[in-house]
């Protein structure tokens, strides 16, 4: 298997680096969150073992993250013994399984395999931010109870700015997510669709959640609100 481990402390890291890699599998090794996000989205790996206790984002907001990127790759997290809302957590930021710090080397075994075994595509794999809701699977997005009646085009840019909550997009990266080749000079277009956009998810339900970045491109909130 294609492994990632996501963990800051060198010495835990190195003996699962050197355990998992005799074992036969090929294991890359992330200090952080952050490189954890890029890695897993980079590479497609079989499995990730990650850290709750991580410096700067923690794994339990590494994961979630992970999860409204659309990467969907099997989460093994560990936690410290005892810290039950770690774990309730941890399943809630979509992991897989837990396991308890410390933990034998055979058990760790046992549930990456288990984890893997899983098919990813029998996940959930609907985006929520705040009490928006999008499910690209059955091309359906709701906000609270109200299914939205967007057009593929709305729908395409709502499906971006979800899988990036908080985060400035470009017009460029819009276009580019949404659009084809054709328009890239067309960038009001963009300015175009998210005022349908707002329109439709925010006007009516009183909510300002799509921001304008003054020169640099939209946000969607991340309370979605
Ligand atoms: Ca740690």
């Amino acid at each position: 298997m294609r492994l990632l481990i996501v963990e800051d402390e060198d010495k835990l890291a190195s003996l699962l680096d050197r355990g998992l890699t005799e074992e036969g599998h090929a294991v890359d090794v992330a200090g952080n969150g952050d490189d954890a996000l890029w890695m897993a989205a980079a590479t497609e790996y079989d499995a990730i073992v990650l850290d709750v206790m991580l410096p700067g984002r923690d794994g339990l907001s590494t994961c979630r993250e992970l999860r409204s990127r659309g990467v969907w790759t099997p989460v093994l997290m560990l936690t410290a013994r005892d810290a039950v809302e770690d774990r309730v957590h941890g399943l809630d930021t979509g992991a897989d399984d837990y396991l308890v710090k410390p933990f034998s080397f055979s058990e760790l075994l046992a549930r990456l395999r288990a984890v893997a075994r899983r098919v990813p595509n029998e996940r959930p794999t609907v985006l929520r931010v705040g009490d928006l809701c999008l499910d690209p699977a059955a091309h359906r997005a709701w906000r609270g109870d109200t299914e939205l009646p967007l057009s593929a085009k709305e729908f395409a840019l709502l499906e971006l700015f979800m899988r990036r909550p908080g985060t400035t997009l470009s017009r460029q990266t819009l276009l580019e997510g949404a659009w084809d080749m054709a328009f890239e000079t067309r960038s009001n277009v963009v300015d175009v669709y998210v005022r349908y956009l707002r329109e439709k998810i925010d006007r009516p339900f009183g909510c300002e959640s799509l921001e304008t970045v003054r020169g640099a491109g939209y946000r969607l909130r991340e309370d979605g609100g």
